[in-house]
């Protein structure tokens, strides 16, 4: 079978890319449904992009790469395919645009946009073996028990990230770029709950308020939940891909509030109250019974000395933690880090080495926050490198 194109990775990327890719186009897969991290994302209801979409929002080894992709196929581009297909959307946070039903309807738009470009599917199969002569890939590819030999002028690698392998996560991308000549930068979880081995946080399991949390340079102002083994919440998630292994995070419990001005103000008019419940006005209860005991807290409101209130003020503004570690691929959001990009063609998503071989998606060293930013950039360079390989025909 001679193909123009051959997509390994009918995910988000992947289909997308189809879609633009022109005649002579298979996408192959080894799950036995397209588009399954669409499906469970968002809580069911797939949060598809952010209306913030900006260069600033993304990590990589080159912080200028994803610029081209993500501006020649923008957050409104892809905004306009979900209202042709009239699927209803809302703006829950952020700018994070979510379905109003379920996210199957992003993956039943997407096979019918492959559909429409007569994109051909392939479930159920996987690579049993890649050659290439310097202008045609061969392939020999394993479904329905069947070996099928297949050669194309242009291979796209979109089989994402190593996040959730229960999911059927592998890092075939990485190994075949190798395999290429193109280096893969470490990776690592991101987007993931971070764990304290003493299971400190155990009795606050549950416990959610809103936080400025920062690490790495990165501060982010969202919820923060307390779990079972640490922390998590879409605040922590995010200081998640600055984090490293030994460093600490620290954590604002009450983001724009002068704590100080609010205590001695609360000093002069409540003195006869307990600092713990005078605190307990700001923070969730079970935090304050945590906290009066981290530092201590105890007494009287009107018996603090602005010293110690500047010291309350300081340590419940910058609550500073250091990590034991994460809950690692088998929760991440995503994979950081990935195929380097410094051999990739940013406009087309082609490599500089080997014409015809495409990278795209969660694959590449290009991570997105959280909040419809990674499936934006899936998008973005889907159609880059769609578009790339349909004009190579
Ligand atoms: C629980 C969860 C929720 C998420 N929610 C959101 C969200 O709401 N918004 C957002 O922007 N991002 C979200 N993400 C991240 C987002 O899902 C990914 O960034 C995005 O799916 C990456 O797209 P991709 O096409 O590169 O990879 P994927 O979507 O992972 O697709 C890769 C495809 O390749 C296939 N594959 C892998 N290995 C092989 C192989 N060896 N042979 C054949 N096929 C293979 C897989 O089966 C899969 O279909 C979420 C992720 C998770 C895990």
């Amino acid at each position: 079978m001679e193909l123009q194109t051959l997509i390994l990775g009918a995910g988000a990327a992947g289909m997308m890319c189809a879609a633009h890719a022109g005649p002579g186009t298979l996408v192959i897969d080894h799950a036995g449904s397209p588009g399954e991290k669409i499906r469970i994302s968002g809580g069911g209801r797939c949060n598809f992009t952010n209306m913030h979409t900006e260069p600033g929002c993304f990590l990589g080894t080159n912080p200028h790469f994803h610029k081209s992709a993500l501006s020649r196929y923008t957050q409104w581009d892809f905004l306009d395919l979900v209202d042709r297909h009239r699927i209803a959307w809302h703006e829950k946070t952020l700018g994070q645009l979510f379905c109003d039903g379920k996210a199957t309807q992003i993956v039943d738009m997407l096979r019918g946009e492959m559909a429409r470009a007569g994109a051909q599917l392939w479930l159920q199969t996987s690579l049993a073996a890649l050659d290439h002569d310097g202008a045609r890939f061969t392939m020999m590819l394993d479904r329905d028990g069947q070996r099928r030999i297949v050669t194309a002028r242009n291979l796209v690698l979109a089989t994402g990230g190593k996040s959730i392998p229960k999911m059927g996560a592998t890092g075939l991308a990485y190994d075949i770029a190798r395999r290429f000549g193109h280096a893969v930068t470490d990776t690592r979880p991101a987007l993931v709950p971070l764990t304290f081995t003493d299971k400190r946080f155990a009795p606050l399991s549950g416990v959610a308020t809103p936080v400025a949390a920062s690490a790495g340079g990165a501060r982010f102002e969202e919820a923060m939940l307390f779990t079972h083994r640490g922390l998590s919440g879409p605040a922590i998630l995010q200081v998640s891909s600055y984090w490293r292994e030994g460093d600490p995070i620290s954590v604002d419990l009450l983001p724009g509030i002068d704590l100080g001005d609010r205590l001695r103000g609360l000093r002069k008019t409540h003195g006869k109250r307990n600092v713990t419940t005078g605190l307990a006005e700001m923070l969730p209860e079970r935090l304050v019974d945590h906290l009066a005991e981290e530092l201590p807290l105890h007494g009287n409101l009107g018996d603090l000395a602005d010293r110690r209130i500047d010291a309350i003020a300081a340590r419940i503004k910058d609550w500073t933690l250091t990590p034991t570690g994460s809950e690692g691929y088998r929760t991440a959001e995503v994979t950081l880090g990935g195929i380097a990009s410094d051999r990739i063609d940013s406009r087309t998503m082609m490599s500089r080495d080997v014409p015809g071989l495409f990278v795209i998606g969660e694959a590449v060293d290009v991570t997105g926050w959280l909040g419809g930013y990674n499936f934006q950039w899936a998008w973005s360079s889907g159609v880059a490198a769609g578009q790339a390989a349909a004009a190579r025909a």
